[in-house]
């Protein structure tokens, strides 16, 4: 397994690219709305992981709670998996409570399950599996 990215909320992406990119020298690589999670993202790699820069398109997103209630900052960890499937049911096993029960697509393609941090001592977690 490998940290696939760091998800970080911002009330606006342009602003954010203002550090990560222009000040901290990252390149943003991909730019995209995902309408099923009402956010607009943007992938800046980082090594061998990614910053995920996070940013609500309507006040009913869940980047919109989180900003309301804590304010921008790092949102979830997405650790990358060979098998998201057989990963959900090992943690379902195990007891964790999962935000996603069946896996779905999410940004650039790949399939993603959210772990609730409830399970996770406070740390949303993201689980990938990259597109074949
Ligand atoms: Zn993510």
């Amino acid at each position: 397994m490998k940290i696939d990215h760091i998800g970080i909320a911002t009330s606006g992406i342009e602003q954010a690219l203002g550090f990560w990119k222009d000040a901290l020298g990252l390149e943003n690589v991909h730019s995209e709305t995902v309408e099923d999670q009402k956010v607009k993202v943007a992938m800046l790699p980082l090594g061998e992981t990614r910053i995920e820069l996070l940013e609500p398109t309507s006040g009913d997103s869940p980047i919109s709670k989180f900003l309301e209630k804590r304010g921008g900052g790092i949102h979830h960890i997405a650790v990358e998996v060979d098998d998201i499937h057989a990963a959900v049911v090992r943690l379902k096993a195990a007891g964790a409570r999962l935000i996603d029960e069946v896996p779905r697509t999410g940004a650039g393609g790949c399939l993603i399950a959210f772990v609730h941090p409830s399970s996770a001592n406070g740390v949303l977690l993201e689980l990938v599996q990259q597109k074949a």
